[in-house]
């Protein structure tokens, strides 16, 4: 095996597989074919390759051994996945094609998390979320439960107990003692969630907290009284503002591409695509205005500045692998904003009440999604245990039910999953960036975002793509490890001061 041919013909892998997902889900091209994509790369995706790219591995030490262990995961993956191609082009396609009834209009699946998130009566909202429901279970469950169930058995085909043990072993991390840090923050954040969710479901929406179901979640974070200061005219300009402030001119990134226009069939969640980092990145936003929009933009801009200033003289694994807890903690790190009340002032023009309101609205919901991501990495680990997929929807429903008291639907369990465990990526990025913050605060003030040296701190760390992990660059930063308790702390504070 050729590694230096190995890494071009990977890096042109991924250049083609996320050019296919950015067409697609920008509306662009409403099939998908990552499958003709994986049948003209096969090659890269062998038992043999695993075996010899493990076996540098093991014999190596240094950056030699780091770079072979991002390569072997990429590798595993890659093969893995590759024995449901066809299924991952299905399940987007049908997912693109289907349409549910709603008050005598087709409406696009997709597009049905939109009317959502704006349905302010209950009852229709809850009729909304219920058709989805009974679409996932007719259109997609069957196919999501082959493709999971195959890759449970790629798996154990590798050796491995289970698909949660491969990914632990590809990703160096031990996600059970991960789960009871997860749990420590959800004892020690009940008893305030519990009381300032009542009293905002209560206030916003004049139900009890155990009458919600999550659907009620879209439409509180939607926010719309707060309109009025997020306009989507308003969105790019104060993203740009912002960055411009810091000495970060983004209309001089010829390499970052703002895809901002409207399309019928263009994913209403943000992203970003990375075909080739760091020459041709793309943020992908579907602006409707609103603080979910703002948020999503702010998350979106972190990872497409992340990539779009990582250092093309990086070698590949480092551009395109790595410890994924880093980018999202970089994008975590731009929606911060949002919970920043002086920004809010400077740039969205609140007054300094109600950026102080904004900010602990901001923060429960913050709140909400750390606990459900808490939820998440214990359904999974059940989910990708060894034993079979059947009968794990009840799982599913209970354990998030438990952690955002609002009612989940059972059909959900197998579509609202990531791949690989990504929900500790998002997990370990909250703990990081609570650190990051502590450290911004404490070298660049409160209005970090107002300083050109934030701007030269940041940029030089973007610059090393994910060639360090999110510990190793907290180390840089004289921390001694990722510590849950910033992260705890910093919520319990933030929503207490209020
Ligand atoms: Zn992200």
């Amino acid at each position: 095996m050729d590694i230096i041919k190995y890494r071009e013909d990977a890096e042109s892998f991924l250049y083609k597989v996320d050019k296919e997902y950015y067409l697609h889900f920008s509306g662009q091209k409403d099939s998908i074919n990552i499958s003709g994509i994986y049948d003209e790369y096969k090659y890269l995706f062998s038992r043999k390759n695993i075996e010899y790219i493990k076996n540098i591995r093991d014999k190596s030490a240094g950056e030699e051994k780091k770079k072979a262990a991002y390569l072997l995961k990429f590798c595993t993956e890659g093969y893995i996945e590759g024995q449901v191609k066809d299924l991952i082009d299905k399940i987007a396609e049908d997912e693109a094609q289907a349409k549910i009834n709603i008050e005598g209009r087709k409406v696009p699946f997709r597009y049905s998390e939109i009317l959502l998130a704006n349905e302010p009566d209950k009852v229709k909202r809850d009729r909304i979320e219920d058709k989805r429901s009974k679409k996932i279970a007719e259109s997609f469950n069957d196919t999501l439960y082959t493709y999971w169930d195959t890759l449970h058995r790629q798996a154990v085909d590798l050796g491995f107990s289970s698909y949660s043990e491969l990914f632990s072993y590809l990703k160096e991390e031990d996600f059970y003692s991960l789960q009871a840090e997860m749990e420590r923050l959800l004892n020690e954040t009940q008893d305030l969630y519990e009381k300032h969710f009542t009293g905002l479901l209560e206030r916003e929406l004049g139900i009890l907290l155990k009458d919600s179901r999550r659907s009620d979640f879209a439409f509180v974070k939607r926010a719309k009284k707060y309109d009025r200061f997020f306009k989507k005219d308003s969105l790019i300009p104060i993203f740009t503002g912002t960055l411009f402030e810091m000495g970060i001119d983004i209309s001089r990134y010829g390499n970052i591409h703002l895809d901002v226009e409207e399309r019928e069939n263009k994913s209403p969640r943000a992203f970003c695509c990375t075909p080739k980092v760091p020459e041709e990145i793309y943020l992908v936003i579907m602006p409707g205005g609103g603080q979910d929009d703002y948020e999503a933009m702010l998350h979106e801009g972190g990872h497409s500045l992340h990539f779009g200033s990582t250092s093309s003289k990086l070698d590949f694994e480092y551009r395109y692998l790595g410890d994924n807890a880093l980018t999202e903690g970089y994008a975590f790190c731009m929606e911060q904003l949002m919970q920043n009340r002086q920004w809010l002032v400077d740039f969205l023009k609140m007054s300094p009440d109600e950026a102080r309101e904004f900010v602990y609205f901001s923060n429960l919901i913050k709140l909400w999604f750390c606990r459900r991501y808490a939820g998440k990495l214990k359904y999974e680990l059940i989910l990708h245990d060894d034993k079979p997929v059947n009968g794990k929807e009840s799982s599913y429903k209970e354990i998030l039910s438990a952690v955002n008291l609002m009612e989940y639907t059972r059909e959900n369990y197998l579509k609202d999953v990531d791949d690989g465990f990504y929900c500790t990526n998002y997990i370990r990025a909250w703990i990081f960036q609570s650190q990051l913050k502590e450290y911004i605060y404490r070298k660049f003030g409160y209005n970090w975002y107002k300083k050109k040296k934030t701007g030269f701190f940041l940029r030089e760390f973007w610059s090393y793509g994910q060639k360090y992990s999110a510990s190793e660059v907290l180390s840089q930063l004289d921390f001694k490890r990722l510590d849950i308790s910033y992260l705890i702390n910093s919520l319990i504070d933030e929503i207490r001061s209020f």
